[in-house]
């Protein structure tokens, strides 16, 4: 776009310490940095987002209301599952009970004054990746404190979560069966964490439930769907769906099969889809208990089949025009994942070991070691080697006479190695493809500096050179 010649944008990445080829991917700081040199502006733009797949919801003119979708959270033992199961297991619609209860990580529920969304996803990570994936489902977190216990180390952090990802809180104090519920004491703990419940003046809802007895769960079920109103929840039936992926499986008939969490529009059978870095089309549409479905609306959950891989809790599936469009954009996406993926794993250098040393992320250091003469290199290794402690072992994966060669620099791209050149000065291809690979090779005309190096790097002491 900038209308170089290639060997001009080659020539100034030189310039700027960067031995690059024409098929080189730049990062975005980078390409920021060269298109300012050509007196250009660069802008990272989302991926494929808006002009391919045309959506944009707060636009749309048909905006509904739409049910709350729900997480339960809390402390190990408080509860959660069990309240989790009573409502399961008291909202099968009669005449519906024949079907069989599925486990799909979420499951929707109809109370008297609306509908209600729940993830059952187990533990907090899926939750976690689908926070890193920059998708929020939840509109509501049921924090759930048992009545006999008190506010415990992930009861707190559910309150930090939902503070920070600013997703409000609906207090369940269960277990109210137990003669020892000690409510009050809860709610006192509670706003000592800032929880401020309405029975305290606070505008956070507190309900006293149990799942053994189903004390206070209607009230419950109420407070939630109620709160679509409070929220003003609202999503376009008519759009093209969108949703996440709540969880996901290989299954060895079916093939990858997917809960998804429509979040807007409606997801229909024959849908075509992308869906992270896959494609697909919607062959099939499963609710909880294991019902065909034709369609799923706005915070449905649904077990849909028709992926060409398994996706990842927390993906994005959007629906396309086409296969074709959806094909492509998975390929471009995997690709760029391949590229992301590879970056990452080959950047290996003395001075990122040292971070991983200190973070104590790393436990090894690989190393291939290359003088000018045979005395030298057995020297060299025969110290390095002593160097490893109890936090990191140092292994000589290769000692050698002569110039680095093609084949040093793929094992130590593969085995994560970083190369000592001693009393060696490493050609001009020979660079080109270190920096090709992510390899670093460092060059020293001392022994007692590459000791020096290598044994401030395993003991996380190493000072980043420039
Ligand atoms: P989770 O780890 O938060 O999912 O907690 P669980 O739902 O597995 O419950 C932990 C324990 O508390 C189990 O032994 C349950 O039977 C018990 N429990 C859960 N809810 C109630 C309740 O409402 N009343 C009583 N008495 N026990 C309960």
């Amino acid at each position: 776009m900038m209308d170089q010649m290639p060997a001009r944008v080659i020539a100034k990445c030189m310039e700027m310490g960067m031995m690059v080829t024409i098929n080189a991917r730049l990062d975005f700081e980078t390409i920021q940095v060269l298109a300012d040199e050509f007196g250009y502006d660069a802008q990272l733009m989302e991926e494929y987002e808006e002009e391919v797949l045309g959506v944009d919801d707060s636009q749309a003119e048909d905006l509904e209301p739409r049910h709350p979708v729900v997480t339960v959270m809390g402390h190990v033992d408080h509860g959660k599952t069990s309240l989790l199961d009573w409502i399961r297991k008291t909202h099968v619609v009669s005449g519906e009970s024949g079907g069989i209860t599925q486990h799909i990580g979420a499951y929707e529920v109809t109370t008297s004054v609306g509908k209600v969304t729940f993830l059952d996803t187990p533990g907090h990570e899926a939750f976690s990746a689908m926070r890193a994936r920059g998708s929020q489902v939840t509109d509501v977190i049921v924090l759930v404190v048992a009545a006999d216990s008190m506010v415990m180390p992930q009861t707190v952090e559910s309150i930090e979560l939902a503070k920070r990802e600013k997703v409000p809180l609906v207090v369940a104090i269960t277990k109210m069966d137990l003669p020892t519920a000690n409510p009050d004491k809860i709610r006192a703990q509670l706003a000592e964490r800032g929880v401020e419940v309405e029975q305290w003046g606070g505008n956070v809802s507190c309900i006293e439930v149990s799942a053994r007895t189903g004390e206070g769960m209607q009230q419950l079920l109420e407070t939630l769907a109620l709160e679509a109103e409070v929220l003003e929840l609202k999503a376009s039936k008519s759009a093209h769906a969108r949703g996440a992926v709540v969880e996901s499986k290989l299954d060895a008939g079916k093939g990858s099969m997917a809960t998804i969490l429509v979040q807007n529009g409606t997801l229909h059978i024959g849908d075509p889809f992308v869906c992270g870095v896959y494609a697909g089309r919607v062959r099939a549409m499963f609710d909880d208990r294991g019902k065909q479905m034709k369609s799923a609306g706005p915070s449905a959950p649904c077990q849909v089949l028709g992926f060409d891989g398994t996706p990842q809790a927390g993906d994005e599936l959007t629906v396309v025009e086409d296969e074709k469009t959806a094909r492509e954009i998975a390929s471009k996406r995997r690709m760029a994942a391949r590229e992301r993926d590879l970056r990452a794993r080959k950047s290996i250098s003395l001075e990122s070991t040292y971070e991983g040393v200190k973070n104590g992320t790393i436990s090894e250091l690989n190393l291939i070691i290359k003088a000018d003469v045979g005395g030298s290199s057995e020297a060299i290794a025969a110290s390095l080697e002593k160097l490893s402690n109890s936090e990191v072992k140092v292994n000589i994966i290769r000692k050698g006479v002569g110039a680095i060669t093609d084949s040093d620099i793929l094992l130590a791209s593969t085995s994560q190695a970083v190369i000592i050149a001693f009393h060696l000065m490493p050609s001009f291809s020979i660079r080109e493809m270190a920096q090709k690979e992510g390899v670093q090779i460092k060059n020293y005309r001392i022994i007692y500096e590459i000791i020096d190096d290598i044994k401030n790097t395993v003991e996380g002491l190493l000072k980043p050179t420039t």
